[in-house]
């Protein structure tokens, strides 16, 4: 099984979906991770371009953790993710059909900053356009429509998961990866006084209470033709 996991920023999937990422890892599955921006604006004090190397190598740290086979960074400048920029769906699209998904999980189409949501509709256009075959981009077309799972919001607001995932024996691998994310944990300690680590085990909590499990990460699936499943794509 092949898993393909879009997330805006570098460190957004290990926020909301890591344990399951770590979870399908230890099912056999191959996971591939996809960050659309580079996250070069995510500080105050480095400069984005310096800080969008940094933040690459954290974000391929946290993959190691996670067991992923390979992270894509398509390095596109934080505030320009754009659903209407052909070259970044193309780029997505190119992700898509070299890794051949069974499943696709993104963002949510509703989220706390617009780079989220663009990220959320270029995963849902990308995988569209590696559909059609007289599209031409780097790889071949791929031709499936794939089930999309859009993860939880930051810090859970107004996301109601219709589906859960037990992650109560990947919870410490999940923090684990995203405690590789350096340069956003100690910033967001330093400058806003949010202790990240402990906000995104909470929240992995709050889900668990929600299904009666210890920790747990919330989804809800895309729900457009074609791409319902009778298959349980979630691990
Ligand atoms: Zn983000």
């Amino acid at each position: 099984m092949n898993v393909l996991a879009i997330g805006c920023h570098p460190d957004d999937l290990e926020i909301a979906c890591g344990g399951t990422l770590r979870k399908y890892v230890e099912q056999g599955a191959d996971v591939f991770m996809c960050h659309v921006a580079n996250g070069n604006m995510g500080h105050a004090e480095i400069l984005p371009e310096p800080l969008a190397i940094l933040r690459s190598a954290e974000s391929e740290n946290a993959g190691n953790v996670i067991g992923a086979k390979q992270v894509f960074n398509l390095d596109v400048g934080d505030l320009l993710v754009d659903r209407f920029d052909n070259h970044i769906v193309d780029a997505v699209a190119d992700v898509i059909r070299y890794v051949k998904p069974d499943v696709i999980i993104t963002h949510n189409d509703k989220d706390y900053m617009q780079d989220h949501v663009e990220t959320n509709r270029l995963a849902f256009n990308g995988s569209f356009v590696s559909s059609v075959k007289h599209k031409t981009t780097q790889y071949d077309v791929y031709e499936e429509f794939v089930p999309i799972f859009y993860m939880d919001t930051l810090a859970g607001v107004d996301f109601i998961p219709t589906h859960y995932v037990n992650i109560s024996d990947q919870i410490d691998i999940k923090l684990k990866a995203l405690a590789c994310h350096e340069s956003q944990i100690k910033w967001m300690m330093e400058h806003d006084n949010i202790d990240f680590l402990d906000m995104v085990k909470t929240c992995s909590r709050y889900r668990g209470y929600q299904c009666g499990v210890a920790y747990a990460e919330g989804y809800r699936p895309c729900t457009v033709y074609p791409r319902m499943t009778t298959k349980h794509l979630l691990p």
